[in-house]
């Protein structure tokens, strides 16, 4: 399992280091607005805590913590009005999955048609 690291981008909003678009806060999880939106709504929901990946969060997360960032996905999205028209939550982990900031975030796209699932492998 990869070791935390506690300057990466997401610990720095967290600890208040650096600003974000903050759209939503509860006891586990912040959620703003990614800097290079990749749909008219593009959020990013993260848990409080210092965790890695789905993988590390999965393994070493407390329930409370679990629970705490899935419900503030479902919060986020109906907040941001997205749910009516539907949305797609995505949460890249490791090298294959080109996951670029090591603190586990999970995507809530929406406000377009967001077309199939996922693209086909480079050959
Ligand atoms: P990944 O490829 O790791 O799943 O996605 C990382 C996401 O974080 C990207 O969509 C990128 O635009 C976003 N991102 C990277 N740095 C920052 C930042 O400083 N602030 C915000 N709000 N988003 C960031």
């Amino acid at each position: 399992m990869a070791t935390y690291d506690p300057n990466n981008v997401f610990a720095r909003i967290l600890r208040g280091e650096i600003p974000c678009k903050k759209v939503y806060e509860s006891e586990h999880a912040l959620a703003f607005n990614d800097i290079n939106p990749a749909t008219p709504t593009h959020i990013l929901v993260i848990p409080k805590g210092p965790y890695v990946d789905m993988d590390h969060f999965s393994a070493e997360a407390s329930e409370a913590e679990i629970a705490g960032l899935f419900k503030a996905v479902g919060e986020v999205a109906r907040q941001a009005g997205v749910v009516g028209n539907g949305y797609r939550i995505l949460a890249n982990c490791g090298r294959d999955a080109h996951q670029e900031v090591p603190h586990l975030h999970i995507h809530i796209f929406a406000g377009r048609d967001l077309g199939r699932m996922i693209g086909k492998a480079p050959a």
